[in-house]
Order: structure tokens, then sequence, then C-alpha cells
């Protein structure tokens, strides 16, 4: 016999509706039924959760992110760094790769696709964000500029043969390819393909929105910058409805004004947050290695010794209460890019509270910090 598991007594935001008191019933794995608390008083035969108020939201689906707490998805240490996700309030995310030299970056991609079916437990890997080595040398960002190389077919093809065909997404600079036949060859393949680290002009963009190019990663970092006479790649994001723009919402990589422009121009639907998360997210300050670089930890940001931002020193949630609490965001519209916006992108059934959608469910207390964490209906994490 399935379980039934009735939430209620909670705020629960789907998130672009608010049941306050709201109430969530699930059946093992997925979702049945959400609405107003007094409609699931007839509910019988199910273990009840009350939630004393507290809020109730889908968990955060990061599709940009390197690791934590010294653990860098790029190798064994992938089940370690699922554990550790639900925590953060994050239920899923897609393990993304840094650039190294091509046969190392292939040696580790062999690894994490061989600690794959050890994940356990923890947050659920969707699929492989490959971030390099694809990038434009002149926008490497922490990237070593020498590791770098133009994305073809062929790469495509080992990519998918390394890791099982779990590339779902690839961060590239399309003006170091033939574009037109690798955007085509990305999408017939279910590959999202992502423009960035990139120093494309804005006029080179549009055509490859047209053959499928649907996102771009960490918006502002690492791409042509927006001038009023030559928009590139910024000016682009801003522009094409179809380009759904990651924003690192750490605090540390875009200025709050800029993140609120950002998102008044695209609207929620087309902002997807990320993390950016490095392997050192969440370590104390100190000087560490990731992978061959050197990178120096602060507290609230990690770097290459020369001041270049090396990925984000935050999780998921502080992206999250920097838009509830600088940006001054409805929790709606934040829980919006941190959950819907990336999963549909993905084109998967999560990232809402929704009849048939997984039960990825987080129990947040009024500093929205999460106190309870689901997993496909499971749980995962509970706060000491
Ligand atoms: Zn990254």
């Amino acid at each position: 016999m399935t379980e039934l598991r009735l939430f209620t007594q909670g705020i629960v935001y789907t998130p672009s509706e608010r049941w306050a008191p709201g109430a969530v019933l699930v059946r093992g794995s997925r979702i049945v039924d959400v609405g107003p608390a007094a409609a699931f008083t007839s509910v019988r035969n199910a273990e009840i959760i009350d939630l004393q108020g507290a809020v109730l939201t889908p968990g955060l689906v990061d599709i940009h992110m390197h690791g934590l707490h010294g653990h860098d998805v790029m190798g064994p240490d992938l089940p370690r760094v699922a554990h550790l996700l639900p925590r953060y309030g994050v239920t899923s995310f897609v393990p993304t790769t840094l650039t190294f030299p091509w046969d190392e970056v292939l040696r580790r991609l062999e690894e994490m696709t061989a600690a794959w079916d050890r994940v356990e437990g923890g947050a659920e890997a969707l699929g492989i964000h490959i971030e390099g080595p694809h990038l434009s040398p002149k926008r490497p960002g922490m990237a070593n500029a020498s590791w770098t190389r133009p994305l073809t077919l062929e790469d495509v093809d080992t990519l998918q043969r390394v890791t099982g065909g779990r590339v779902r997404m690839i961060t590239f600079a399309p003006e170091e390819t033939d574009a037109v036949r690798l955007l085509p060859y990305l999408r017939a393949q279910g590959i999202l393909p992502v423009i960035g680290h990139s120093d494309a002009t804005f006029r080179q963009v549009g055509p490859w929105v047209d053959l499928g190019l649907h996102m771009a990663t960490h918006t502002f970092n690492a791409m042509r910058g927006l001038h009023h006479r030559e928009p590139g790649v910024v000016g682009a994001v801003l522009y094409y409805d179809d380009i759904v723009a990651q924003l690192i919402a750490d605090g540390h990589h875009v200025h709050p004004a800029v993140m609120d422009l950002l998102i008044r121009v695209k609207g929620p639907d087309r902002v997807a947050l990320i993390s950016d998360a490095a392997p050192l997210a969440g370590s104390p300050p100190g000087e560490y290695m990731w992978g061959s670089y050197r990178v120096v930890v602060d507290g609230e940001t990690v770097r290459l010794p020369d001041g270049t931002l090396a990925g984000a020193h935050a999780l998921l949630d502080t992206g999250l209460r920097t838009m509830i609490r600088t940006l001054l965001l409805p929790p709606e519209t934040a829980l919006i890019m941190a959950c819907r916006t990336p999963a549909r992108a993905l084109g998967l059934p999560k990232g809402e509270i929704r009849p048939g959608f997984d039960a990825d469910l987080v129990v947040w207390d009024e500093t929205w910090r999460p106190t309870q964490v689901y997993v496909k209906g499971r749980p995962v994490y509970t706060r000491e």
C-alpha cells in the first residue's frame, strides 16, 4: 500500500499560488492535491503532518552547481554532495563541470558517472551540466584559457558516451563553433544549449535563438557586456524572450540593482536562480585547491588569488533569501525563479506543488531557513 501523507495548517506556496492555511496531499513520491486546509478535513488513512503555520514550498532546483563543503561533483564525491544539499533546501540539482584539460574532464566525468548509482537518500541529480572547457578564451572567468576548446559534434558524442547519456545542459561559446549544425544537434539529443563564457556580439546571438539556444549561464558574469551601440551577449539575453537567464543571486556576483533590473525586464518565468556553488561553498575561510586551481575563501566568496570570483560560497537558499530580503520581492516571485523556472527549462515535473508532480517539499522557519526536507516524498533532512 502506498503511503498517504497530509501536510496541513501551513502557509503553502505552489509557488504561483499561496494558501494560508493550506494543505498538500502526497501519495508515495507524488503530489496528489493542494489547496486550502479546510478542503482536506475529510482525508482518511493519511499520516498527518501539522505544519503549525510554517511555510511549505517546492524544493529548490539548482541547475548550476559544482559542489560544497570540500566535495566536488566532478568525481567520486557526487553522493556526498547530494546528501548535503537538502539542508540548504535544494531537492534536485544538475552537477556542473569545470574547465580542465580535455582528458582530465573526461576522466573526472567517468568517475562522476560511476558514482551516480550510489546517490541515495539526498537531493536528486537530474543530469550533467557541462560548463567547460567549451568556453571563449576571451571570457574564461576563473578557467585557465589555454584549456578551453570549441564545442564540436564529436565532443558532444564523446561526452554522452563517457557519461552514459547523462548530459542535459552544455554551456558553451557558440561563436567558437559551427553553431548552425551544433544547436539543432544538441536539441535533438535533449540537451539544453546554454550560451555562456561568450564574447559574441548582439548580431550573432539572434540566429542562434532561432536555432534553439534557450538559456544563458550566469547572466552578466563572463560574457560580453551591454554597450548602447553594441548590446553584446547581455543585451541579447535581455532582448530575446526565448532566452532564460541564469542569475547567481549571492549578492556578490551581480549588484542588487542589476539583479532587480534583470528580473523586471525578463519576468520571473525567464530568470532561473542558480548558486554556481564552488566545491568550497560553505567552507571556513582559508586557502584551498579546487582541482588544480588555488582559491581563497573569505567566508562570503571564493576567489582566485588575483581576486577573480571562482564560483560562489553560498548555496541556493541564500539566493532565495537575497531575493526576499534584499530585493524585497514577494516570496512567490523568488520561489518561481528558484524552483519552477529551472524545472520547466529542463521539462521536468518538479519545482511546483501541483497534482502529479514530484513531492519535493521544503518546510521553512520564519527566517527562510529549511527545517524539514522531502525528496520524492521521502524525508531526507530534519534540522536538529
Ligand atoms: Zn559555474
